[in-house]
């Protein structure tokens, strides 16, 4: 890549660029190009679990285990819930002014069937965490069951005493560093990742375009609206008056990872680049970067969770259910447990929005109003997770005193 001079993220956004205009106008052409997205994301997934492992478990053991980690802990699941809540509520004030879905035909077609089969409750989402087989968590790519493992191990390796330790800690570190070349290196074929996913995305849903006339694309634009406020307004105000640092010094920072998020439409596909540009861009210690952005990656999802209330209520209006104050509390309840509980893959936020309409008891059905436009809403969204991901970071991170690049 080197040869091509031009920094990583604008290299990026021509890809992204020629890769609509590629799938759009030479659709029989993108079939040579899939492969390159294939494997740029295999590549990803490939690092993800060692690198999860290796760096929670490196960035406990240096944290001392015990009450630093509690410190941590409590405050990153304190800035999780209310960044969440803060998105969540934006979407429903969204949602309650546009009211996109009033006057919406019901003339849709797309068979729901797959979708309702995954419905998952609750407690599903919590039995997740702990796994019966670590091996076989890490084997199927489960994030939560690896990093609640990674936590409790890198604890425990504080508690042996000598060269167990020192071994172990000294092992975990050299693997995380190792990961972390890897990471770095992969990224560089990034823009051709890109290309290779993004025009057949183009090439695949061309014909959906029409899809985004009429009412569809008022909720489309409810979701952006909303979105958009969340990210631009309500996040860089906590990273000026609580991290006090430059919101959009740190966005710049960011922008490969979120441009990633926005072409992968997968959170944990994109985290590796999000824990690069972290670390090496806006400097953020390891130990945080480690705790915070994998445990993010899974259960802080802001733009999913007011994806979530969004969808919920629009699908609402449109069935004609006016729902009551305490309706719509619930709705917000269970936004919040989906989003924590949608894995960081594609459409995620799609399945999980199954267990709000079961809770407000509106027909499954509506889901299929919703699907033909998903895609560029969970592209969105999910560079609002990264986002929100990073700013936890950060935010964090200034809150133990550290100094990080990024200008105040
Ligand atoms: N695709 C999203 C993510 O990976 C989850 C979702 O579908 O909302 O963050």
């Amino acid at each position: 890549m080197k040869i091509l001079k031009i920094k990583l993220h604008w290299q990026i956004l021509i890809a992204l660029v020629l890769a609509v205009l590629f799938g759009y106008f030479v659709p029989q052409g993108v079939k040579y190009v899939t492969w390159m997205g294939e494997i740029f994301l295999t590549s990803l997934k490939m690092v993800i679990v060692p690198l999860i492992l290796s760096s929670i478990i490196s960035g406990v053991t240096s944290m001392g285990g015990g009450n630093n980690l509690g410190r941590m802990g409590a405050k990153t699941m304190i800035y999780y819930i209310s960044t969440s809540i803060l998105a969540i509520l934006t979407g429903l004030l969204m949602v309650n002014i546009i009211k996109p879905g009033v006057g919406v035909e019901m003339g849709f077609t797309e068979n729901v069937a797959e979708i309702a089969k995954n419905t998952g409750s609750v407690n599903d989402i919590l039995m997740r965490i702990v796994p019966p087989n670590i091996f076989d968590a890490m084997a199927k790519g489960d994030i939560l069951p690896v990093i609640f493992f990674a936590i409790i191990f890198g604890v425990f390796i504080t508690q042996v005493k000598g060269k167990y330790k020192e071994t172990l800690t000294t092992f975990f570190e050299a693997v995380f560093e190792v990961m972390m070349k890897m990471t770095m290196f992969i990224i560089k074929f990034t823009p051709l990742g890109i290309f290779g996913i993004v025009s057949h995305e183009v090439s695949k849903n061309a014909h959906q375009l029409t899809n985004l006339a009429g009412s569809m694309a008022i909720y489309m634009i409810t979701v952006f609206l909303a979105l958009g406020i969340h990210a631009f307004i309500t996040l860089p105000l906590i990273l000026r008056f609580v991290a006090k640092v430059k919101p959009y010094a740190h966005m710049r920072n960011m922008v490969t990872p979120l441009l990633t998020a926005f072409s992968t439409a997968s959170s944990s596909a994109t985290l590796p680049l999000t824990m690069e540009a972290v670390e090496h861009k806006s400097g953020v210690s390891n130990p945080i970067t480690s705790f915070t952005l994998p445990l993010g990656a899974t259960i802080n999802m802001d733009g999913t969770a007011l994806y979530e209330c969004v969808a919920a209520i629009f699908i609402a209006q449109v069935y004609g259910v006016d729902f009551t104050f305490s309706q719509q509390i619930l709705v917000v309840v269970t936004a919040l447990l989906a989003s924590i509980g949608a894995a960081g893959i594609p459409m995620a936020g799609l399945v999980m929005l199954t267990i709000i309409l079961s809770a407000a008891g509106l027909p499954l059905e509506g889901i299929g109003l919703i699907l033909a436009v998903d895609l560029l809403l969970d592209m969105t969204r999910t560079s609002v997770n990264v986002w929100s991901d990073s700013c936890a970071a950060v935010t964090i991170a200034r809150s133990e005193k550290e100094k990080t690049n990024i200008a105040i």
